[in-house]
């Protein structure tokens, strides 16, 4: 039954993931996560190697939206530094968030056309699962996370155990 949430990939790090596969998949849209996913929680310098991957990602075609469950001002700094559109207080793993993200990139969810990614199983997995997005969970940068991100991950670590993924 948990089977249907399960991450269609696992990466080490969004560096890791095969952007060819996901052309080939049909794959357009990008909704990505922010803090832990692209940028270490609770700080604004995005690493090089981040930019230069998010500029690859544009000229390959893909399309991206952020989506983060974190406030305003933290996402719109990021937003400011990056170029790229966001939504804040995306409230994942509810529908919420996801469907904005689709609103802003084409106007109405394309499902076979958008993979989701992120670094947490409670909110960028089973939020995309729940839409049937093509979900990639990819491994946190920093150890550093807000308290409620700590108490999830012992359910993670859980469900991926289950999932015989860790
Ligand atoms: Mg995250």
């Amino acid at each position: 039954m948990l089977k249907k949430y399960m991450p269609d990939i696992i990466c080490n790090s969004v560096l890791d993931i095969d952007l060819n596969l996901l052309k080939r998949k049909g794959i357009k849209y990008l909704v990505i996560d922010i803090d832990n996913t692209i940028v270490k929680w609770g700080r604004f310098e995005v690493e090089h190697e981040i930019i230069e991957w998010l500029k690859k990602v544009k000229m390959l075609g893909f399309e991206i939206c952020l989506v983060s469950n974190n406030r305003k001002n933290r996402v719109k700094k990021i937003e400011e530094i990056l170029g790229i559109p966001t939504v804040y207080n995306a409230k994942k793993p509810l529908k919420y968030g996801f469907l904005k993200a689709a609103d802003i990139l084409h106007k109405g969810m394309k499902n076979e056309k958008t993979a989701v990614i992120g670094d947490q199983f409670l909110t960028d997995v089973l939020g995309a699962k729940r839409l049937k997005l093509f979900a990639i969970l990819v491994k946190p940068l920093d150890k550093n996370e807000f308290f409620v991100t700590k108490i999830n991950r012992l359910v993670e670590k859980f469900i991926l155990k289950y999932f015989q993924l860790s």
